[in-house]
């Protein structure tokens, strides 16, 4: 017996009939996440005026024309922003204690038009005029990666799970990123501690996870793993789906946001993830990307196609997103990313209330913006592709619902957290942005003999967990 394909029930294209609908058409306007252009306009740049389609959608050519020096950048700009923008970056960039790596991709995805709003320049950009002074608070490795490392490299803070950064290099370099003290080359401003790619202390780092029987759930997350070369997927793959111990494998990259044409030309490294993912399905284990999109202006054509051939080859890939002053901190802007990360079946799994990382307080907002935004998202699509908001919170207590605080004082910016199955019995402080304090907050936080009176009154009233919240 042959199988044959049914007849759809319906013709697409004709009007319901003898339906009444109870909701009138929608507005074309609120399907927007659909609707986004195929790829930049990169000849607007004059550098890329000459670049064909063929070149802009190979990676080796976005790699190798990626630009790594702020005044090789500012030349590429010069004809597009005014003077006082290129003045701007200059100083932005002696003063912003990451390396930078941008792409010719990113490069055309930004507005030049309006280079001081556009959200992929405030990521990868700095301007001094939008910097502010770091919170008294901040600490370099505000997450205490380092103290939870029992291999440089690995963290192993939750039970079950663990961070294994393999490499410090990435595609590019996010002003914000948490991992600052490690990812980069070293600038003038931080000392870093690197994570180069080293078999030897790979192969500590395997050891311990192997010999931990708890330990079920790996973050392989860098840098970032579009700089590991296939063989080295392939290594640090089937090492761990060998140890009977581990479960779920998660692989993380920026690169579909900021170079979607390696998962299309670099045919080497998907089939290496492919078979790593094929490995781990027939040992019953699971194998999934890990994203980072911010803003719904990073999601083109290229994007879907990229995304589309990972999803034909049965690749889960999840979306961790930033919350960030001017790129995603409004309701319409954070369901638009949202619903467009729908489209190209990435699950939005994380928004992170803004980590306190140095020289990029113009980015971070409040927690209220964080659980204001949670508010408008849910509800809009389906549950799990909803993104929780959570605050990672210094001081190495994990990862929190936002709206599970102790206490949050609006005044002070201070909130509390505890994590009693990570570390019992510790309360974990998350700080506001001074600037974005009303002016009584803002007044005792410019006098440092408040800063401690806050922090102890905010842990006075702090209840015992199971008794509620006193705000
Ligand atoms: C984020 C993180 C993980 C993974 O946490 P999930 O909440 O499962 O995504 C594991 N280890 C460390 C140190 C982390 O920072
Ligand atoms: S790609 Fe990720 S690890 Fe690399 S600089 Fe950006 S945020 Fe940091």
């Amino acid at each position: 017996m042959t199988a044959t394909t049914p007849t759809p029930l319906i013709e697409l294209g004709t009007k319901p009939s003898g339906i009444v609908p109870l909701k009138p058409p929608v507005d074309p306007a609120t399907l927007r996440h659909k609707n986004f252009i195929d790829a930049p306009d990169w000849r607007r740049i004059p550098a890329y005026a000459d670049v064909t389609e063929e070149q802009f959608l190979d990676h080796k050519w976005q790699s190798k024309k990626s630009i790594t020096r702020p005044d090789k950048l500012l030349d590429a700009l010069r004809s597009l922003v005014s003077e006082e923008f290129i003045r701007d970056a200059t100083e932005g960039f002696q003063r912003a204690p990451m390396s930078l790596r941008v792409s010719p991709y990113m490069l055309s995805l930004i507005d030049w038009n309006d280079p001081y709003d556009d959200p992929l320049r405030i990521q990868f950009i700095p301007l001094a005029s939008r910097l502010l002074p770091d919170h008294p608070k901040l600490g370099l490795d505000s997450l205490h990666e380092r103290a939870d490392a029992p291999v440089p490299g690995l963290t192993h803070r939750y039970p079950d799970k663990a961070l294994f950064l393999p490499l410090d290099t990435c595609p590019v370099y996010c002003r914000f990123c948490t991992r600052s003290y490690a990812v980069g080359i070293d600038t003038e401003e931080v000392e870093k501690t690197h994570f180069r790619v080293d078999e030897a202390r790979w192969k500590q780092a395997f050891e311990y996870i192997a010999s931990r029987p708890e330990l079920e759930d790996i973050v392989v997350s860098g840098g970032d793993a579009y700089n590991l070369r296939p063989e080295q997927i392939t290594l640090i793959l089937t090492t761990l789906l060998e140890m009977p111990n581990i479960q779920r494998i998660r692989v993380a990259t920026k690169g579909p946001a900021v170079m979607p044409q390696k998962i299309l030309t670099d045919d080497e490294w998907v089939d290496a993830v492919t078979r790593g993912v094929d490995l781990g399905r027939k040992l019953h284990k699971e194998v999934v990307l890990h994203t980072h999109f911010n803003n719904p202006n990073e999601i083109t054509g290229i994007t879907r196609d990229a995304m589309n051939r990972l999803f034909e080859r049965g690749i889960t890939i999840r979306n961790q997103s930033v919350l960030q002053r001017g790129v995603n901190d409004t309701p319409e802007t954070m369901k638009l990313l949202v619903k467009r990360l729908g489209q190209i079946h990435v699950h939005p799994y994380y928004v992170y209330v803004h980590d306190l990382v140095q020289g990029v307080e113009d980015l971070r907002t409040t927690l209220e913006t964080g659980l204001m935004l949670e508010k408008h998202v849910r509800g809009t699509t389906a549950g799990f592709n909803t993104p929780t908001f959570v605050v990672d919170a210094p001081g190495g207590g994990g990862k929190r619902d936002a709206h599970s605080y102790e206490f949050y004082d609006r005044e002070t910016g201070i909130s509390i957290y505890q994590a009693p199955s990570v570390k019992p019995g510790q309360r974990y402080i998350y700080f506001d942005p001074i600037d974005l304090l009303p002016p009584e907050g803002q007044a005792r936080w410019a006098d440092p003999s408040q800063h401690q009176v806050m922090i102890d009154d905010a842990l006075s009233r702090v209840r015992e967990p199971g008794r509620g919240r006193p705000d």
